[in-house]
């Protein structure tokens, strides 16, 4: 007998993170997008905290929608700016959320002369299930650059080295960029909750 597949859907349309987690979460669970579900709206996330942040995704959609769900919140924290831009990541040069390239150059520019480049990716993830809440954390240390190396990944990946590296995640492959990142530890500890339910 086929096994159905646990059906989640994950709150995003960013083709890269989709691509991300259904490679760490294998075949084990059918992974949906928001489009999956025909879902074209942006999403809430105006809370003032990473991990509320991805609580409000998850609610509204697990809510309006009436799936199970999990949302993701990622926050880049660099250290000399006091853990800037943190809840701001996505929208650090242009309210818009999409400007990456000026995200950044901002950062660079802020960084400016800054010897201590330390910095970490944290992400969070809310999952809503079978009516309970659950939410699970992922850290990366690492070092901002003073310029961009590398094309693959998305975000702020030509700037992060992460620890232990000599390169950023832009000149990682994915599954190398998930054995160390913040997403990818997020979601083994989501992964290895849903296979222990
Ligand atoms: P979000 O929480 O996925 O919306 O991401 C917030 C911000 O962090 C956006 O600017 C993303 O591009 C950036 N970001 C999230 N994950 C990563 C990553 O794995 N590498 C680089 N940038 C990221």
């Amino acid at each position: 007998m086929i096994e159905k597949l646990k059906k989640l859907v994950f709150v995003t349309n960013n083709p890269h993170k989709l691509e991300e987690i259904r490679s760490i979460a294998g075949d084990k669970f059918d992974i949906c997008s928001l489009k999956d579900i025909g879902c074209f709206e942006e999403i809430p996330e105006t809370a003032d905290t990473i991990r509320d942040n991805a609580l409000m995704k998850a609610r509204y959609v697990a809510e309006k929608y009436g799936v199970d769900c999990f949302a993701d919140d990622t926050g880049l924290e660099v250290t000399a700016l006091g853990g800037a831009p943190g809840v701001h990541t996505a929208r650090y040069a242009s309210a818009s959320g999409h400007d990456t390239r000026g995200n950044m150059e901002l950062l660079l520019h802020n960084l400016e002369n800054v010897t201590d480049r330390s910095a970490r990716f944290v992400t969070w993830i809310a999952l809503f299930m079978n009516g309970e809440t659950m939410t699970f954390e992922g850290i990366c240390n690492g070092t901002i650059l003073d310029s961009l190396h590398g094309d693959g990944g998305f975000g702020y990946d030509p700037v992060f080295r992460p620890d232990g590296f000599d390169v950023t995640f832009a000149q990682m492959t994915g599954e190398q960029k998930n054995d160390v990142s913040h997403r990818g530890k997020a979601t083994r500890k989501l992964l290895d909750y849903l296979n222990n339910i």
